[in-house]
């Protein structure tokens, strides 16, 4: 596995490691997770530590079946993923993007959980969901435009919506009322498994 070490730009990562999916439609399944270190966003509740050094980086770990790129943003470095994809044709590709940008290869080629955080990206979203069909969103209960962006969706995405609850840390900040939005609407609460395990 060592010979696709040449393919990741450390100074691009933020880290790499294996763990289990906590969130999403692919929850539970384990995943060598790449994380970029930047974001064309600045949510007030963002859990990513951007002035972390690269660590964890050990490109055996990508010996997983699914390789799930996050961030910070991926589509801002989609030259890399996509050199990765193009190399790796025995994995299953997932990635997490807030829904802001566009290019066409690895639209079609990653399966995305989409979580949009501003209203005006609600077209690029859609544009994402026609790209792959197995990508779907992943809303965040009690973000700022949340109430616009589930609405926008909720009538011709409703199977391909999960919500999960905002955390600070390890503390679940509204859970219960994101449950409790799920059940009126039927929808998947995305649990947070790996706060929940204490993993990372
Ligand atoms: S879009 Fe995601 S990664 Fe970017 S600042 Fe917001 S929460 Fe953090």
């Amino acid at each position: 596995m060592s010979d696709f070490l040449h393919l990741l730009k450390k100074e691009e990562l933020n880290e790499v490691f294996n763990s289990i999916q906590g969130e999403g439609f692919q929850v539970g399944f384990p995943m060598t997770f790449i994380r970029f270190n930047k974001c064309n966003k600045a949510c007030s509740f963002c859990d990513t530590n951007f002035s972390c050094a690269l660590h964890h980086y050990d490109a055996n770990l990508l010996s997983q079946q699914r390789i799930l790129f996050t961030g910070g943003e991926p589509f801002l470095f989609h030259q890399t993923i996509k050199t990765l994809i193009k190399n790796m044709k025995d994995k299953k590709f997932f990635g997490e993007t807030n829904g802001s940008l566009y290019e066409d290869f690895i639209a079609k080629n990653v399966t995305w959980a989409i979580s949009p955080k501003n209203k005006e990206d609600v077209f690029n979203c859609e544009k994402l969901l026609k790209a792959n069909e197995n990508s779907y969103l992943k809303l965040v209960f009690g973000s700022e435009d949340f109430d616009f962006i589930f609405s926008y969706f909720y009538k011709k995405n409703k199977n391909r919506i999960c919500i999960q609850p905002l955390t600070k840390g390890s503390h679940f900040l509204n859970l219960q009322e994101c449950v409790n939005f799920c059940a009126t609407y039927n929808i998947m609460v995305s649990p947070r498994l790996h706060i929940l395990y204490g993993m990372n």
